[in-house]
């Protein structure tokens, strides 16, 4: 089993019927790359990079990031790396910036909201991941955008640094693609309108479900309420994946939910372009797919979207499952 498994593993993943859906790798630091592609990785779905900026007295340099994320690169030799810009705030302090302490640090102060007054920390960051890019195929994203007006104030600060850069003389891939985080509901229902901003998106369905549903990610109170297979999300999933192809973007998804085997199914019937986990589960996830046909997806996921319950929705998976046996 866990040969066969492997072998999976380091094939492109696909479906029973040769639909291919990109399997990629959650890292939150760079010697985690290696590991990644070692047990199957397509590419880094998402480069956590807060990583890198907490738990020590200043933020890291500019060569210093530029050297993370050329490592990064370099062990993908070629396939593409998601590199999140950071992700801090909120619930994830970092000592040197000295932000208030909030009452709700969700709906709060982090992620793109403090860029514009950390501007030198952004910048250098976008000048990192610019310079990394001359040496492999990244492409960078954006967490917790939910206006139009965010994306397209951080596309105005990217056109400053590549200004920066070009008088430096500093080589960049001019055609580094920008992507957005979908994880604020709001971002769902004028997707097509970001489709005009941006190459890509890429779910967080940690943080979609939270804010969809209203419930905290991390609270045990309301833990049974926090559930993905809710019908509110997974047609909210729908809506994204069809209006985001219908304007030719593709769509990934890094949360939590893409690990679980069980769900696989939908998320192919959903439509998704690529998903993205953590490396230790690629070679399950691999080896379910395998196990499903497109169009059976298809179907799974348009019933999943008419199920008024989550227990319907269980059962129907469920049900599914014992078919497939
Ligand atoms: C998410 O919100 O689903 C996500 C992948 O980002 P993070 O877990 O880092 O908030
Ligand atoms: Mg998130």
């Amino acid at each position: 089993q866990q040969q066969r498994q492997h072998s999976f593993a380091m094939q492109a993943a696909h479906t029973l019927d040769g639909h291919h859906i990109e399997v990629a790798a959650n890292i939150a630091c760079t010697i985690e790359a290696d590991a990644a592609f070692q047990q199957g990785a397509e590419g880094i779905g998402l480069f956590r990079t807060e990583m890198l900026f907490m738990d020590r007295p200043q933020a890291p340099n500019e060569e210093e990031q530029v050297q993370h994320y050329r490592d990064v690169l370099t062990a993908a030799n070629g396939k593409p790396v998601i590199i999140r810009t950071m992700d801090i705030g909120g619930d994830k302090p970092i000592d040197y910036l000295d932000l208030p302490a909030e009452n709700n640090p969700f709906l709060g102060y982090r992620a793109v909201r403090i860029y514009p007054q950390f501007l030198p920390l952004f910048h250098t960051q976008l000048r990192a991941i610019l310079r990394a890019s001359a040496y492999g195929n990244a492409k960078v994203m954006i967490p917790m955008i939910q206006s139009i007006e965010e994306i397209r104030w951080v596309k105005a600060q990217l056109d400053i640094v590549k200004v920066q850069l070009d008088n430096a003389g500093i080589a960049y891939d001019t055609n580094l693609q920008l992507g957005i985080m979908v994880e604020v509901p709001s971002v769902a229902f004028i997707i097509d309108q970001f489709c005009q901003e941006v190459d890509f998106f890429s779910i967080g369905s940690n943080d979609m479900t939270q804010y969809l549903l209203a419930v905290d990610r991390d609270n045990a109170n309301v833990a049974p309420l926090y559930n993905s297979l809710s019908p509110a999300f997974l047609r909210m999933l729908g809506l994204i994946v069809e209006t985001a192809h219908q304007h030719g973007r593709w769509v990934g998804l890094c949360g939590e939910l893409g690990a679980d085997t069980r769900v696989l199914p939908l998320l192919v019937g959903a439509g998704l372009d690529e998903i993205s986990m953590s490396a230790p589960k690629i070679a399950a996830a691999k080896t379910a797919l395998r196990e499903w046909r497109l169009e059976h997806c298809q179907n799974l996921f348009a019933n999943a979207c008419q199920c008024s319950t989550i227990a319907d929705v269980n059962a129907l998976l469920d049900n599914a499952q014992r078919e497939q046996a």
